[in-house]
Protein backbone atom coordinates (compact mmCIF):
# COMPACT_ATOMS: atom_id res chain seq x y z
CA UNK A 1 0.00 0.00 0.00
CA UNK A 2 1.20 3.48 -0.40
CA UNK A 3 2.00 6.07 1.73
CA UNK A 4 -0.19 9.03 1.48
CA UNK A 5 0.66 12.94 2.23
CA UNK A 6 -1.43 14.51 4.80
CA UNK A 7 -1.65 17.46 5.99
CA UNK A 8 -2.95 18.06 9.85
CA UNK A 9 -3.66 21.09 11.74
CA UNK A 10 -3.17 21.47 15.54
CA UNK A 11 -5.19 23.60 17.88
CA UNK A 12 -4.89 24.24 21.20
CA UNK A 13 -6.64 27.01 23.85
CA UNK A 14 -6.72 25.65 26.78
CA UNK A 15 -3.78 24.67 29.81
CA UNK A 16 0.12 24.70 28.67
CA UNK A 17 -0.96 25.20 24.80
CA UNK A 18 2.59 24.89 23.51
CA UNK A 19 3.12 21.80 25.55
CA UNK A 20 -0.05 20.35 24.14
CA UNK A 21 0.86 21.22 20.30
CA UNK A 22 4.13 19.29 21.03
CA UNK A 23 2.60 16.13 22.51
CA UNK A 24 0.76 15.55 19.66
CA UNK A 25 3.80 16.27 17.08
CA UNK A 26 5.61 13.58 19.40
CA UNK A 27 2.85 10.72 19.39
CA UNK A 28 2.11 11.29 15.21
CA UNK A 29 5.95 10.95 14.95
CA UNK A 30 5.91 8.13 17.84
CA UNK A 31 3.37 6.01 15.82
CA UNK A 32 4.84 3.19 13.91
CA UNK A 33 2.72 4.39 10.69
CA UNK A 34 2.96 7.99 10.76
CA UNK A 35 6.01 9.67 9.43
CA UNK A 36 6.26 13.81 9.95
CA UNK A 37 7.78 15.02 7.16
CA UNK A 38 7.48 19.05 7.52
CA UNK A 39 6.37 20.64 10.98
CA UNK A 40 5.21 24.66 10.87
CA UNK A 41 6.30 26.80 13.44
CA UNK A 42 3.74 27.82 15.85
CA UNK A 43 1.22 30.86 15.53
CA UNK A 44 -0.60 32.41 17.81
CA UNK A 45 -4.30 33.40 16.77
CA UNK A 46 -7.51 35.10 17.86
CA UNK A 47 -10.51 32.94 18.03
CA UNK A 48 -13.01 33.30 15.07
CA UNK A 49 -16.76 32.31 15.53
CA UNK A 50 -16.65 32.11 19.24
CA UNK A 51 -14.37 34.64 20.73
CA UNK A 52 -15.09 34.57 24.38
CA UNK A 53 -12.37 32.07 25.10
CA UNK A 54 -8.54 32.59 24.93
CA UNK A 55 -6.35 32.83 22.47
CA UNK A 56 -5.01 29.57 19.89
CA UNK A 57 -2.03 28.11 19.74
CA UNK A 58 -1.86 26.56 15.83
CA UNK A 59 0.69 24.47 13.46
CA UNK A 60 0.25 22.37 10.51
CA UNK A 61 2.47 19.36 10.03
CA UNK A 62 2.93 17.59 7.01
CA UNK A 63 2.48 13.54 7.48
CA UNK A 64 3.05 10.42 5.32
CA UNK A 65 1.32 7.31 6.57
CA UNK A 66 -0.10 4.17 5.63
CA UNK A 67 -2.99 4.28 7.68
CA UNK A 68 -6.60 4.80 6.21
CA UNK A 69 -8.12 8.34 6.95
CA UNK A 70 -10.13 6.75 9.42
CA UNK A 71 -7.98 4.96 11.57
CA UNK A 72 -6.25 8.15 11.47
CA UNK A 73 -8.64 10.28 12.53
CA UNK A 74 -9.58 7.52 15.32
CA UNK A 75 -5.71 7.89 16.38
CA UNK A 76 -5.86 11.70 16.27
CA UNK A 77 -9.04 11.94 18.40
CA UNK A 78 -7.52 9.10 20.73
CA UNK A 79 -4.43 11.90 20.89
CA UNK A 80 -7.33 14.67 21.64
CA UNK A 81 -8.39 12.72 24.61
CA UNK A 82 -5.05 12.13 26.01
CA UNK A 83 -4.56 15.28 26.01
CA UNK A 84 -7.48 16.13 28.21
CA UNK A 85 -9.88 17.60 25.89
CA UNK A 86 -13.39 17.59 27.17
CA UNK A 87 -16.10 17.98 24.58
CA UNK A 88 -18.25 20.85 25.46
CA UNK A 89 -19.00 22.48 22.49
CA UNK A 90 -18.28 22.99 19.03
CA UNK A 91 -15.48 25.95 18.04
CA UNK A 92 -15.68 25.91 22.05
CA UNK A 93 -11.92 26.12 23.98
CA UNK A 94 -9.98 22.63 24.00
CA UNK A 95 -6.84 21.79 25.06
CA UNK A 96 -5.59 19.90 21.74
CA UNK A 97 -7.92 19.78 18.33
CA UNK A 98 -6.23 17.92 15.40
CA UNK A 99 -8.27 18.43 12.12
CA UNK A 100 -7.26 16.56 9.24
CA UNK A 101 -6.93 18.84 6.42
CA UNK A 102 -5.77 17.17 3.20
CA UNK A 103 -5.28 13.48 2.66
CA UNK A 104 -3.45 13.17 -0.73
CA UNK A 105 -5.97 13.85 -3.73
CA UNK A 106 -8.74 12.48 -1.73
CA UNK A 107 -12.44 14.60 -1.68
CA UNK A 108 -14.50 13.18 0.76
CA UNK A 109 -17.58 13.60 2.25
CA UNK A 110 -18.86 11.43 5.08
CA UNK A 111 -20.58 12.50 8.35
CA UNK A 112 -17.27 11.44 10.73
CA UNK A 113 -14.92 12.83 7.89
CA UNK A 114 -14.83 15.36 5.61
CA UNK A 115 -11.71 15.80 3.01
CA UNK A 116 -10.39 18.59 2.49
CA UNK A 117 -11.55 20.10 5.77
CA UNK A 118 -13.94 22.36 4.41
CA UNK A 119 -12.90 25.73 6.40
CA UNK A 120 -9.80 25.50 5.42
CA UNK A 121 -10.05 28.55 2.81
CA UNK A 122 -11.93 30.75 5.80
CA UNK A 123 -9.14 30.21 8.39
CA UNK A 124 -6.24 32.80 8.44
CA UNK A 125 -4.95 30.74 11.68
CA UNK A 126 -4.65 27.22 9.08
CA UNK A 127 -3.65 28.82 5.94
CA UNK A 128 -0.59 30.85 7.70
CA UNK A 129 1.26 27.56 9.01
CA UNK A 130 -0.25 25.40 5.91
CA UNK A 131 1.44 27.71 3.27
CA UNK A 132 4.46 27.73 5.28
CA UNK A 133 5.16 24.31 4.56
CA UNK A 134 3.53 23.58 1.61
CA UNK A 135 3.79 26.61 -0.80
CA UNK A 136 2.05 25.07 -3.69
CA UNK A 137 -0.67 23.71 -2.36
CA UNK A 138 -3.88 23.52 -4.26
CA UNK A 139 -7.49 22.56 -3.38
CA UNK A 140 -9.45 19.84 -5.56
CA UNK A 141 -10.53 22.49 -7.90
CA UNK A 142 -6.96 23.86 -8.72
CA UNK A 143 -6.95 26.85 -6.47
CA UNK A 144 -4.30 27.76 -4.77
CA UNK A 145 -4.19 27.82 -1.39
CA UNK A 146 -2.12 30.84 -1.23
CA UNK A 147 -4.87 32.57 -3.00
CA UNK A 148 -7.07 32.04 -0.38
CA UNK A 149 -4.70 33.38 2.21
CA UNK A 150 -4.34 36.39 -0.30
CA UNK A 151 -8.27 36.66 0.28
CA UNK A 152 -9.12 36.25 3.86
CA UNK A 153 -9.77 38.97 6.19
CA UNK A 154 -7.00 40.82 7.99
CA UNK A 155 -8.95 40.70 11.06
CA UNK A 156 -8.39 37.40 12.01
CA UNK A 157 -5.31 38.42 14.03
CA UNK A 158 -2.34 35.41 13.42
CA UNK A 159 1.08 35.88 14.53
CA UNK A 160 4.35 33.48 14.72
CA UNK A 161 5.43 32.61 18.12
CA UNK A 162 7.99 30.42 17.13
CA UNK A 163 9.31 27.25 16.19
CA UNK A 164 7.14 23.84 17.53
P1 LIG B 1 -14.16 22.38 12.86
O1 LIG B 1 -14.21 21.02 12.23
O2 LIG B 1 -15.07 23.39 12.21
O3 LIG B 1 -12.76 22.90 13.00
P2 LIG B 1 -14.10 21.40 15.55
O4 LIG B 1 -12.66 21.05 15.22
O5 LIG B 1 -14.33 22.19 16.78
O6 LIG B 1 -14.76 22.20 14.32
P3 LIG B 1 -14.68 18.86 16.59
O7 LIG B 1 -15.59 18.95 17.75
O8 LIG B 1 -13.20 18.73 16.86
O9 LIG B 1 -14.94 20.09 15.62
O10 LIG B 1 -15.05 17.62 15.67
C1 LIG B 1 -16.36 17.33 15.34
C2 LIG B 1 -16.35 16.15 14.36
O11 LIG B 1 -15.86 16.56 13.09
C3 LIG B 1 -15.44 15.00 14.71
O12 LIG B 1 -16.06 14.10 15.58
C4 LIG B 1 -15.13 14.35 13.35
O13 LIG B 1 -15.85 13.16 13.16
C5 LIG B 1 -15.66 15.38 12.36
N1 LIG B 1 -14.78 15.65 11.22
C6 LIG B 1 -15.24 15.79 9.94
N2 LIG B 1 -14.25 16.05 9.10
C7 LIG B 1 -13.11 16.09 9.83
C8 LIG B 1 -11.73 16.31 9.49
N3 LIG B 1 -11.34 16.55 8.22
N4 LIG B 1 -10.82 16.27 10.50
C9 LIG B 1 -11.21 16.04 11.78
N5 LIG B 1 -12.50 15.80 12.16
C10 LIG B 1 -13.45 15.83 11.19
CA1 LIG C 1 -11.03 22.43 14.30
CA1 LIG D 1 -11.61 19.01 15.19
Amino acid sequence: MNNSKVFVGLGSNMGDRLENIRFALMELANHPEIDVIKSSEVYESEPVGYTAQPFFFNAVLELETKLDPWELLDFTQELENLAGRERTFRWGPRSLDIDILFFGDLVLKEPRLVIPHPEIARRRFVLEPLVEIWRDARFPDGRLVSEALEDVSLDQVVWRVGDL
